[in-house]
């Protein structure tokens, strides 16, 4: 499982930009044609991998993602294997787990000829930007989840099953002014100052939405305030003694699941229509818009995965709340059960000492064949 993880990571696969996802999605094929699962064909799809194992007629989906953030140094992409973890840019976000649900299927297709379900594997790139080529092209294509019973993702969890995710609505914000010399300042129209004029009123919606906290388990208790994050980046002007022409900065609102994104947007234009009838000339660019999701964990697969985590690994697994974005969306949003738990660990994902225990593959995949079993009544 290590040299395989070890190959995938090999290509460098850093969104932004999206580089070599053809490449990699044809080393991946051929991974997985030489466990003899064939890969299904798609129009025009050609970077989404899809495979099947079992007779069934609705599939349990294991469902990844093989784009990475950018690397902290190139070297990340030369893999290395140290104290029985892998390390490289991927490793626990979420290659590894890609490797452990290709092993969990291939422990399916070899030791359980008696498997009378269905899992179907979907691997897609692009989930680090909001997934356009991967999972939102599956949605378009009206393939995303078909006649699904339900959905593991294999992110880097770090022990927990997550269950629920927050929704995003993430804004740049560029106001207009007209510049003009400090001395003759009354011809020029300050950027900075209609700024304020906005942030005052996003401060409002600020403050009213940290006072609504989620049900979901999230620790500390600081973490279950609802979220919006002003001047993420912040930048303007282009002297101490000009009137700015223009000044930019981002809004980042994260909603809870109990939350819609819907009526939190109307908060939030609602406040940016005030600062425009007061004047402030600005334009809105749309960042990224993403729902929350939440399945409960009484679902017939959230306590298949639940009892495997514990038979496996001797540990129970709490169901929390994810910090970030999560892929289940797209599956709860069509009513199919969908939850996250995988080999690597949040906390090094993403960074720039990125790595993943060859154990934590090895008791992952384990965990994906014995819910796959449990759950279509073959265990
Ligand atoms: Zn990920």
């Amino acid at each position: 499982m290590a040299r395989h993880l070890c190959d995938l990571i090999a290509i460098e696969t850093e969104n932004p930009p999206g580089n070599n996802y053809r490449r990699f999605a044809a080393a991946f094929r051929s991974l997985l044609r030489s466990f003899h699962f064939e890969h299904v064909p798609q129009r025009d799809l050609a970077t989404v991998v899809l495979a099947a194992v079992g007779p069934g007629k609705r599939p349990l989906y294991f469902h990844g993602h093989y784009d990475v953030v950018p690397a902290n140094s190139r070297g990340q992409f030369a893999p290395k294997r140290v104290r029985r973890s892998v390390f490289g840019r991927g490793s626990s976000d979420m290659k590894g787990g890609l490797i452990s649900m290709v092993y969990a299927m291939r422990a399916i297709h070899e030791a359980c000829p008696e498997f009378g379900g269905a899992v179907r594997l979907c691997c897609v790139p692009d989930e680090e930007t909001g997934g356009l080529r991967g999972s939102q092209a599956l949605v378009r294509r009206k393939l995303l989840g078909r006649d699904g019973i339900g959905m593991l993702t294999a992110e880097p969890t770090g022990g927990a099953i997550w269950n629920a995710n927050r929704g995003a609505l993430s804004l740049s914000i560029r106001v207009r002014g007209r510049p003009a010399h400090v001395g003759l300042h009354y011809r020029g129209i300050n950027a900075f100052e209609g700024m304020l004029r906005i942030a005052a009123g996003l401060g409002q919606v600020k403050r009213a939405a940290e006072r609504r906290r989620t049900r979901c388990p999230i620790e500390p208790e600081e973490a279950r305030k609802s979220i919006l994050l002003l001047g993420g980046t912040c930048e303007g002007g282009s002297n101490f003694n000009v009137v700015p022409e223009s000044c930019t900065f981002t809004v980042d609102r994260r909603i809870n699941p109990e939350e819609r994104i819907e009526r939190e947007r109307e908060r939030i234009f609602a406040a940016l229509e005030e600062a425009k009838r007061a004047g402030v000339k600005f334009e809105v660019k749309l960042l990224q818009e993403a729902e929350s999701a939440i399945s409960p964990p009484g679902t017939a697969l959230g306590r298949a995965l639940s009892s495997s985590v514990a038979d496996i690994t001797r540990r129970k697994a709490p169901f929390s709340l994810c910090p970030g974005l999560l892929e289940t969306r797209f599956y709860a949003k069509r009513g199919i059960p969908a939850y996250a738990y995988g080999p690597g660990l949040l906390t090094v994902s993403h960074g720039p000492n990125e790595f993943v225990p060859e154990r934590n593959l090895v008791e992952c995949a384990s965990v994906y064949a014995l819910t796959a079993l449990r759950l279509f009544g073959s265990a």
